[in-house]
């Protein structure tokens, strides 16, 4: 990490506050607009799963690469389905009554462990969720909006497009824009930032959205048919035939696929060397048959934790966050990107405890990897110009530990029937879905230092931001603020 900014640190430490606590702020807040906005979500993850996987990897609870950013929040993720749900059916985007979309009283003021589990709170938190779309345009646009919509007002109306905070960043700023994730690129959460859809699931209409039309810097994701390859594009059911031929027409784009044989990682660090160099975007299309990138997989080995890669034909979430950063890093103008570990949600669907660790070792890679890239010295990019988000976009599987395990230990996990099972009572799950629990944000660099005056404004007496406020902190930092168009009960514009 580079030095601290001494000169600012001396005019505070004469108001009598520490030096210490100033100089880590202002090496890790920065003084200056976030040139370089970099968003990690682990998707699905709650607190629990990220003790779990920090126990498994170092025997301790808040070991993770990301666990050490300097500003940490809680952030409620209900959307208009979920308000819906307990309001009667009701949601005016013009008199919010925050408690109805995440009741702290019923849920708790922290998630838990950070707090304690109030009674009846699992009943409550189970009950309804956000899914993914809704999740991703809270933060990607400022707007709440309905379960499976992408960047799209609810109630579905015609010419409901929501501008996304990477469009709003390209126009305003020049920011190359990109998304990555482990999952298909045309999925809800990389869709929200770089496409408009009435539905989630209307994929091919998505994928050609992204390449053909809004065609960001960089695209990394799954939904690779396979087999294929630009001299044989074929159709999978996340990316249409019509857009994988264009993409490899299309001069503008480095394409690069998963090929057998071939290490992912590899080719496709390759392929942003030769983007960066030749001025091209790159798009990178990986995956496997189940439509995901296959997780890094755990072993029960107490003592000695071990993680293999299940194929090497697929990049891991730091690889491919490398890729997305050197070719966005050729920008002069600055970058958004948005790079999602989505694995993490579909092992916890599956209460798949085992994979559920492998994948969010794979976030935690990446985050750390992104980490060590801004930390390179000689560079134009760095703590002051740069700001990373390390969030989830909503809980899954009400998953407690009910026992401390140590380092490289497994619950001991079967596999006799629909779900897997926890025999001697290690871990327990409490839903396959989606809840409404409070997910932590962990956060470094540009912009951060005034995170602080949005904690509390949608639930007074707590420090809990809502989803839609991540969208208002990102563009403040940028240094183009916009105002909220929600407006609370009161009547009062809540950014
Ligand atoms: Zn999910």
């Amino acid at each position: 990490m580079k030095t601290a900014r001494t000169v600012k640190a001396v005019s505070i430490f004469l108001l009598g506050v520490s030096l210490v606590a100033h100089a880590t702020g202002a090496v890790a807040g920065g003084r200056h607009e976030a040139k370089h906005i970099i968003l990690l979500i682990g998707d699905g993850m709650h607190i629990e799963h990220e003790v779990a996987a920090s126990r498994y990897f170092y025997g301790e609870d808040f070991a993770l690469s990301f666990h050490k950013l300097p500003y940490q929040a809680d952030v409620a993720t209900w959307d208009v389905t979920t308000y819906k749900h307990w309001s009667g059916g009701s949601y005016d985007p013009n008199a919010i009554d925050p408690r109805l979309g995440y009741d702290p009283d019923r849920g708790g003021k922290r998630p838990f462990p950070l707090g304690p589990e109030l009674p009846g709170a699992q009943a409550y938190l189970t009950a309804k969720a956000t899914d993914s779309a809704s999740a991703a345009t809270a933060w990607a646009t400022g707007y709440k909006t309905d379960d499976g919509n992408i960047a799209w007002l609810p109630g579905d109306p015609e010419g409901g497009a929501l501008k996304t905070i990477a469009e709003w960043l390209r126009a305003k700023k020049g920011f190359a824009i990109g998304v990555v994730s482990t999952v298909p690129f045309t999925h809800a959460t990389p869709a929200a930032h770089v496409s408009h859809n009435k539905s989630r699931n209307n994929y091919h209409a998505i994928g050609a959205e992204i390449l053909g039309s809004v065609k960001p810097e960089v695209v990394i994701g799954a939904g690779y048919p396979a087999g294929s390859s630009c001299l044989q594009p074929m159709e999978s059911s996340y990316l249409a035939l019509k857009t994988y031929a264009d993409v490899c027409a299309d001069p503008a784009y480095k394409v690069v696929t998963r090929q057998t044989g071939i290490d992912g990682g590899t080719a496709l660090l390759q392929a942003a060397q030769e983007a960066a160099a030749q001025g091209l975007k790159l798009f990178g299309l990986f995956g496997g048959t189940a439509g995901h990138f296959e997780s890094l997989k755990p072993y029960d080995f107490p003592g000695t934790p071990a993680v293999k890669p299940v194929s090497m034909e697929n990049p891991t979430l730091a690889e491919a966050s490398l890729a997305a950063l050197k070719v966005l890093g050729q920008d002069p103008d600055g970058f958004f990107v948005a790079i999602e570990q989505g694995d993490i949600d579909w092992a916890n669907h599956a209460n798949d405890f085992q994979r559920m660790v492998g994948t969010t070792k794979d976030l935690h890679d990446a985050a750390q990897a992104i980490i060590d890239f801004v930390n390179q010295p000689d560079d134009e990019i760095d703590w002051d110009n740069t700001l990373l988000i390390v969030t989830s976009d909503h809980s899954n599987s009400y998953m407690r530990n009910q026992r401390v395990l140590g380092a490289g230990d497994l619950p001991k996990q079967t596999t006799t029937g629909s779900l897997p099972g926890y025999p001697d009572g290690e871990v327990t799950y409490g839903s396959t879905n989606h809840t409404n629990e409070l997910v932590r944000l962990y956060a470094m660099g540009a912009g951060i230092q005034k995170f602080s005056r949005y904690e509390g404004k949608w639930y007074r007496g707590t420090r809990i931001l809502d989803n839609t406020q991540l969208f208002h902190m990102m563009m403040e930092a940028s240094g183009e603020p916009m105002p909220s168009l929600l407006k609370l009960k009161q009547g009062m514009r809540m950014n």
